[in-house]
């Protein structure tokens, strides 16, 4: 559909009529396809003014990193994946020193360089893209990810590779120059894969493969799609005012290109190879309890043939990088620890209405055992935090409850939970205590380094004491516990001992209690 000769609408017209077409698009082939529009440039013309072209944004490529800061910087954020993080410090590392080089001595960029494209495999929900994601922005260059699935569905009448060149354009806003320098992440990759034997597969993932192979090379990508409406749209107003149409155009040769997916039976390739020729094959790898990864970490350019990929598709993409399945004590790791926790989300949300809530270590540890049962990874602590939480999200705000725990009933009983933290305020009470009960005994052993512990009659009877005295527990136990932290001390250098446990008499009578511990070590020294 040209408009070329009509009337050229207002910036609200054409705004409402790309609104219908998206809306059309959505129904007919679902959240799947979407146009995007950038209304910049006919802003300009719409307003009538004589506009001056954008300025060249420029890009100046400082990039000075070594792959160990690049790992720390992961190390923040994504929990385990050692060996991936590693292997994609240093590829990105080569890549990004290339193009530098590149950048400030152009007839570098004649030389044979083999570009460090990358395979990523590895389950779902273990962080592939997370970790590509921090890459780029710590680099600071635009970063596209789309499925391949996307290129290979019949119907899609947009469907291109190309595209991605365009979304990089947009994700760098427009500055071309940094777009050349992006990443683009296709995931999902395995699906384009086309087994020589296997009959009725899609083959039209070859075409694919052909098409990503020309960008991985070395082509220019023309940035007004002829399928793309809005660019085209933008070229036809263009071309109204001005006589002729801009070519713009981004080479792709700095492009890096990161391709991943589950692989689903590759590893069954690389075992009988490795059975085959028995060389590289040890009792290791023949647990009883075979790790996918384990294959991964032997896979040859050879296997993805047999895989189903174009020998030219996979010699553009040297680089292999594993990632392992996580278990529960990773996902309890990335809840309590990782720099970008969604707990800290759950937080802030009930922060917006003066909530504290805070989340008990079994609390943690119920939902990622949840999790893992879902078998997506990590991805899958948002479903449970979600299903968990959502009716106290609805409930609390209209409350006066102004804290409340996630324990390891909540995460099991939510509902049965929120009715009796609502209507038993001294219920909630006792258990927000014991909550804070625990982290005072986290912040001793992190101010001084030895492991208390209030048994639970103890606990109990700190909560008590805090309700009836309208004292915060750091107050509290503060007052209990004010000559522990030398008492303490003076036991361990007699005894060793690092780990303490109170029973009630602590809170009732502490000092007598301590001087009684600390005589008998004097015992035990002798
Ligand atoms: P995939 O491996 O399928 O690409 P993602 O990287 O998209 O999975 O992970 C989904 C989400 O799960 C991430 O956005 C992140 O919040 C979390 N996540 C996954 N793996 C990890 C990990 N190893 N450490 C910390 N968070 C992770």
């Amino acid at each position: 559909m040209m408009i070329i000769n009509k009337k050229i609408p207002t910036e609200e017209e054409l705004q409402k009529e790309i609104q219908e077409f998206q809306q059309n698009l959505k129904e007919k082939y679902g959240d799947r396809i979407g146009v995007g529009v950038d209304f910049r440039s006919t802003q300009h013309q719409s307003q009538g003014e004589e506009t001056e072209p954008e300025p060249q944004k420029t890009f100046d490529l400082k990039f000075d990193l070594k792959p160990k800061e690049i790992k720390k910087y992961l190390d923040r954020y994504i929990i385990k994946q050692d060996a991936a993080k590693k292997a994609l410090a240093i590829a990105v590392c080569d890549h990004y020193n290339h193009v530098r080089e590149c950048h400030e001595n152009p007839e570098i960029a004649e030389t044979d360089y083999s570009k460090q494209n990358i395979v990523m495999l590895g389950p779902t929900g273990v962080g592939k893209t997370y970790l590509i994601r921090h890459i780029a922005k710590l680099i600071g260059v635009p970063f596209v990810k789309a499925d391949a699935t996307r290129f290979s569905e019949t119907g899609y009448v947009g469907a291109n590779v190309d595209d991605l060149i365009r979304e990089l354009v947009s994700q760098a806003e427009d500055n071309l120059e940094l777009a050349q320098y992006g990443i683009i992440y296709l995931d999902e990759a395995d699906k384009i894969a086309t087994p020589p034997n296997i009959i009725g597969r899609d083959v039209s993932g070859r075409g694919v493969q052909i098409g990503l192979l020309k960008l991985m090379e070395e082509t220019e990508v023309d940035l007004r799609a002829g399928n793309d409406v809005a660019s085209q749209m933008r070229a036809a107003m263009q071309f109204q005012k001005q006589g002729k149409v801009d070519k713009e155009v981004i080479n792709t040769r700095h492009i890096l290109f990161i391709i991943s997916g589950a692989f689903t039976g590759l590893e069954k390739i690389i075992k009988q190879r490795m059975h085959q020729s028995r060389i590289g094959f040890n009792a290791e790898v023949a647990q009883p309890k075979e790790d996918v990864a384990q294959y991964f970490e032997h896979v040859t350019p050879k296997d993805f043939i047999d895989f189903g990929f174009e020998p030219e598709f996979i010699g553009r993409l040297p680089v292999h990088v594993i990632c392992n399945e996580l278990e529960v004590d990773d996902l309890y790791y990335i809840l309590k620890h990782s720099e970008g926790s969604i707990i800290r989300q759950y937080e802030n949300a009930f922060k917006a209405y003066g909530i504290s809530v805070y989340f008990s270590d079994g609390g943690l540890h119920r939902i990622a055992e949840k999790a893992i049962e879902q078998k997506t990874g990590a991805r899958a602590l948002m479903t449970v935090c979600e299903r968990v939480l959502r009716n106290y999200k609805f409930e609390l705000p209209s409350t006066n409850i102004k804290e409340y725990v996630v324990t390891v009933d909540v995460v099991e009983n939510p509902d049965t939970e929120l009715d009796q933290i609502i209507q038993d305020s001294t219920y909630n009470k006792r258990i927000v205590y014991c909550e804070l009960v625990r982290r005072y005994e986290t912040s001793f052993h992190e101010k001084h380094g030895l492991n208390i512990n209030f048994n639970e009659e103890a606990t109990n009877l700190l909560s008590e004491k805090a309700i009836a005295e309208d004292r915060t527990i750091q107050v509290v136990c503060d007052s209990i516990l004010e000559s522990y932290q030398h008492g303490l001390n003076l036991i361990k250098q007699n005894t060793g001992q690092t780990s303490f446990t109170f029973p009630k008499e602590v809170v009732e009578n502490p000092d007598p209690i301590l001087e009684e511990w600390i005589r008998d070590s004097y015992n035990t020294k002798r």
